[in-house]
């Protein structure tokens, strides 16, 4: 995110002075070069929300740039199968949601759905997504880089940015200082924190919520064709486990939604900031307490993940002749920077954004956040002063 409104800034005005400061030593290593690498074509999002406004726009923007910087991307399309009788309104919802925001997607009977994916078990029908793509998201990242460094613009490896001082208009990392004209927070799942330094997010804390992978062996990835979905819960900003046939033609299986205890706990327990832990526990449990967006079955099923026979079960769901030995753990997690409502306790659905005079800030940038990058970044300096 802020690479792409970076790169949108060199756009609007070659001139600018524009720095970059991450945390890192390079950029990618979080959400962005962490995640599933598809680019949706907004089918699952309401017609009032930023989702549905970036996501199509955002998807015909990467692949363009995918195009003209020769990264790998395929449209290779995708299928939303219901797997029970009570996936079927929300099919009619999904389709609905194509139809007002001039998405391609058909509604298929269950033999157009195997002419596609001739393994998946769909339900009566299923829906066929024709712009559902594949990219190299870790290509779009460094081609990013490249343009940005050839335009100037400077970037301050290592430099986590600690203390705020807005009315100074500076911010602060543990050796450094750097004043600015205007701030744009797109620091993903620390984003809330640095928001609530500038008095901001005061509504909103973190539920993190980790995806975790399994990858079809060989001799099974030819079991599926490109993606298969499943029909999610839209009351959840989760899509459920799926299988997407990736840029590399690897078939990953996952991710899930588990909850987890830091900001960066992409391990066990690697990443966890014990004070902050306690914390997102208490919220968590406050959550299950009051069970709003049905989040007691949400956490059971999800926790039941972490073992690979629930994991399997979610799979097979899809494609019944999976096996336990088809399934190969991999190392790939992410971390979805959840925001959680706190005076109505429960999740946010869409992106937000809050903001002082001089300076704007991108919360609750979830799933597909990556997706609508380049769109993402239009608006974004659309409304700076
Ligand atoms: C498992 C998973 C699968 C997903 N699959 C998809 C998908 O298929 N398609 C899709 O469109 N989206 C997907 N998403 C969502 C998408 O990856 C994210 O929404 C998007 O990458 C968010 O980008 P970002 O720039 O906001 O966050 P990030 O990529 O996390 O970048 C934030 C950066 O800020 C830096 N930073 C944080 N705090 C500080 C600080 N204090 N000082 C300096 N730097 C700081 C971090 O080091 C990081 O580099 C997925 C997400 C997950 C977790």
């Amino acid at each position: 995110m802020g690479l792409s409104v970076a790169l949108e800034l060199t756009k609007r005005n070659p001139l600018a002075h524009i720095a970059v400061l991450e945390k890192e030593p390079e950029p990618g290593l979080h959400a962005s070069g962490r995640n599933s690498g598809v680019l949706h074509c907004g089918i699952y999002y309401a017609s009032d929300t930023l989702k549905a406004k970036l996501c199509a726009k955002g998807a015909a923007l990467m692949r363009a740039f995918a195009e003209e910087h020769c990264i790998p991307c395929e449209r290779n399309g995708k299928i939303i199968i219901p797997t029970s009788a009570q996936d079927l309104p929300t099919v009619e919802r999904l389709l609905s949601n194509a139809a007002d925001h001039g998405i391609r997607a058909e509604k298929l009977d269950v033999q157009a759905v195997k002419a596609l994916e001739p393994y998946a078990n769909p339900y009566q029908v299923g829906i066929h997504c024709p712009d559902t793509a594949v990219i190299d998201g870790k290509g779009v990242i460094q081609q990013l880089r490249r343009m940005l460094e050839a335009q100037g613009v400077r970037f301050f490896w290592n430099c986590k940015i600690v203390e705020v001082v807005p009315a100074a208009k500076c911010v602060k990392s543990a050796t450094d200082s750097f004043s600015y004209g205007y701030l744009l927070n797109c620091a993903g799942a620390h984003a809330d924190r640095l928001a609530k330094m500038f008095g901001l997010a005061q509504n909103h804390a973190l539920v993190p919520f980790k995806g975790i992978y399994y990858k079809l062996s060989p001799r099974s990835a030819g079991l599926v064709k490109n993606s298969i979905y499943p029909v999610p819960d839209i009351a959840l900003p989760f899509l459920g486990v799926h299988l997407t046939r990736v840029i590399s033609g690897d078939v990953y299986v996952g991710p899930t939604a588990i909850p987890a205890l830091g900001r960066e706990n992409y391990g066990l327990l690697q990443g966890i900031e014990w004070a902050e832990s306690l914390t997102i526990a208490q919220r968590l449990a406050q959550l299950y307490w009051d069970n709003s967006q049905n989040f007691r079955l949400l956490a059971h099923s999800e926790m039941k993940k972490y073992l690979k026979t629930y994991f399997l079960d979610a799979a097979r769901k899809l494609v019944p002749a999976l096996k336990a030995e088809d399934l190969l753990p991999t190392q790939k997690s992410g971390i979805r920077p959840q925001l959680v409502n706190i005076a109505e306790q429960r999740l946010e659905m869409d992106y937000l954004l809050e903001h002082t005079e001089n300076s704007l800030h991108v919360l609750n940038a979830i799933s597909p956040a990556f997706t609508c990058g380049f769109a993402f970044a239009e608006l974004l300096v659309d409304r700076m002063p």
